[in-house]
């Protein structure tokens, strides 16, 4: 299915877009790959019977991890410690390079922590099978990708075992009914290079939906850095609400209104957490935290 995509794109788009799409394709690939794989294997090597799977929502914690990227690296996390409980929307804020980004590396261990322990839903990463582990999560990055197809082979994209059901709700929870509407021939309509250009909130609000089809334990959301217009940034925000209504989400927060909806915030700075709250009690509590709300978060 990405070789087709991929032919696709390649072979119908204009000179002038292929160096922007090549990037595209490139950041987005890795992560719709390995939700492919972990799709795609059977059951009993996933250890999760179809139909059968929890879909519980699981916390997490990290306590005292250490971490660089390399012997010759320098150290990025240098004793992280905290936890976010099942359910609810947790935000890692912070200046650039502070360590959020690795947090997400770790959890998925696309990394092995040097020192420390990360548990996923009370048990430590390194004892759950990986496909397992990887299939609990959803993952929206920052820049999420649309690929060259119709808006319902996006949103289907690792879920093609989803009902029309489960796949209009997905819609309607991500807040994507107007698109799907105003769009030509609704979700039979061409999206990404080959058809309609969709919103930086538009992308991510998909990626959302195709992440949810999964039915993660746990949503990993990197929140998009772009500028959204109001009605965008209203309706993300809704989203994620909802979301974190249902199931555990941690999100890498740019926006305020992020941030002042979410339950608890953890402030990480040069490899360390130096504090958790609420928006309200770190606005009194934390330096850091109100020199970043004073910039809206959008430069961390
Ligand atoms: P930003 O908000 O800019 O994304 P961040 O808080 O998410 O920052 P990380 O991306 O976790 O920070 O990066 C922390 C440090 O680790 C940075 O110095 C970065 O250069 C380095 N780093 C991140 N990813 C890698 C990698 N794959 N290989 C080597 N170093 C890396």
């Amino acid at each position: 299915l990405i070789a087709f995509f991929l032919y696709l794109f390649f072979l119908v788009m204009p000179i002038g877009q292929l160096v922007q799409g090549a990037i595209l394709v490139q950041n987005g690939l890795a992560a719709l790959q390995r939700m492919k794989e972990v799709e795609d294997l059977p059951a009993e090597e996933t250890g999760v019977a179809v139909g059968t799977a929890s879909h519980e929502p699981v916390g997490l914690t990290f306590r005292d991890v250490h971490f660089r990227y390399g012997d010759d690296r320098p150290t990025v996390h240098n004793g992280v410690s905290f936890e976010v409980p099942p359910g609810g929307l947790t935000a890692l804020v912070g200046p650039s390079g502070a360590g959020k980004s690795t947090v997400f590396a770790l959890l998925e261990r696309f990394y092995e922590h040097q020192e420390g322990t990360i548990t996923v839903g009370g048990r430590d990463i390194r004892d759950w099978p990986l496909n397992d582990l990887r299939a609990s999560f959803g993952y929206v990055e920052q820049d999420a990708p649309v690929l060259a197809g119709t808006l319902r082979e996006n949103l289907l994209f690792a879920a093609n075992g989803a009902s029309e059901e489960e796949l209009t709700r997905a819609i309607r929870r991500t807040r994507l009914d107007d698109l799907v509407s105003r769009l030509p021939d609704g979700l039979e309509t061409a999206v990404g290079h080959r058809g309609v250009l969709l919103s930086g909130g538009e992308r991510q609000r998909v990626a959302i939906a195709r992440a949810l089809l999964r039915k993660p334990r746990l949503l990993l959301l990197d929140e998009a850095t772009s500028q959204l217009d109001a009605v965008n940034e209203l309706r993300l925000r809704e989203v994620i609400a909802e979301v974190a209504a249902e199931t555990t989400v941690l999100v890498i927060a740019h926006r305020l209104s992020t941030v002042t909806n979410a339950d608890r915030i953890v402030v990480m700075e040069g490899g360390t957490v130096r504090a958790v709250g609420t928006h309200d009690e770190l606005v009194g509590e934390d330096d850091l935290y109100r020199e970043l709300a004073a910039t809206q978060f959008l430069t961390a």
